[in-house]
């Protein structure tokens, strides 16, 4: 397994589901779910989400995901588009304007990266803006930088030169 560079395209669809279950939840409490997409070459293609089930538990500050029904979610998808799609990232959100990732987040992040042996994407829905990370180096996962958009979605990539934003997971 090599790491390195990747893009993450998020499509717009996804970016504005995600905005409106976490707004519907008026962000008193975090909500979230599982991403769905494809693997082009490095980069990641995010097509979908799914929305929080009614076995997962959440507080405050934090989301558990029961794994039943989201993965049922990612199955369907699985089967219906002949194995491209699957489960490809988690998200959920923060109730605040610029999200960053926790500490418990990047621990969790490290523990699925861990348990899926595969490159993942990891977005954080705030009330103005979307963290979106992505493995770096080895043992990394860092915040990623809207580079590009076009009517299918937003590209976030790795910035060239700003390596004082890493977010390490150890
Ligand atoms: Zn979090």
């Amino acid at each position: 397994m090599s790491f390195g560079p990747r893009n993450v395209l998020v499509e717009h669809m996804v970016l504005s589901r995600i905005k409106a279950i976490a707004e519907a939840a008026a962000f008193r409490h975090e909500v979230g779910g599982i991403l769905l997409g494809s693997y082009r070459g490095r980069d990641l293609h995010v097509i979908d989400a799914s929305a929080p089930q009614n076995s997962d538990r959440w507080s405050p500050t934090r989301f558990w995901r029961s794994p039943a029904g989201h993965q049922a979610f990612a199955d369907a998808a699985w089967r219906r588009s002949g194995g491209l799609v699957t489960h490809i990232g988690e998200w959920h959100s923060h109730p605040e304007l610029r999200p960053t990732p926790s500490v418990i987040d990047r621990a969790s992040w490290l523990k699925s990266r861990r348990e899926q042996r595969r490159p993942l994407a990891f977005l954080i829905v705030g009330t103005a803006d979307v963290c979106v990370c992505a493995d770096a180096e080895l043992g990394t996962i860092r915040a990623l930088v809207p580079i590009d958009q076009d009517e299918m979605g937003v590209l976030f990539g790795h910035p060239l030169s700003d390596p004082s934003r890493p977010v390490t997971v150890s």
